[in-house]
């Protein structure tokens, strides 16, 4: 669904660490298709419909996703 390359070059624009893939996660908003988790920081980026939106006001902390 992604494309590898365009993985390789996403950064956190919080950090500007690299990202890796991560699945769907059940309770996932409509048009959710999975998310990159920032491997530098705790913030993780929703794609939506395919695409990946890198914007620190839409991502959330991956330890409050792991609360749930
Ligand atoms: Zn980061």
């Amino acid at each position: 669904m992604l494309d590898k390359q365009l993985l390789d070059i996403l950064v956190c624009p919080s950090c500007r660490a690299k990202v890796e893939l991560k699945e769907r996660a059940e309770g996932d908003g409509e048009g959710i298709d999975g998310w990159l988790a920032c491997t530098g920081c705790d913030l993780i980026y929703p794609i939506r419909n395919g695409i990946p939106v890198m914007l620190i006001d839409e991502a959330k902390k991956k330890t409050a996703e792991a609360a749930q």
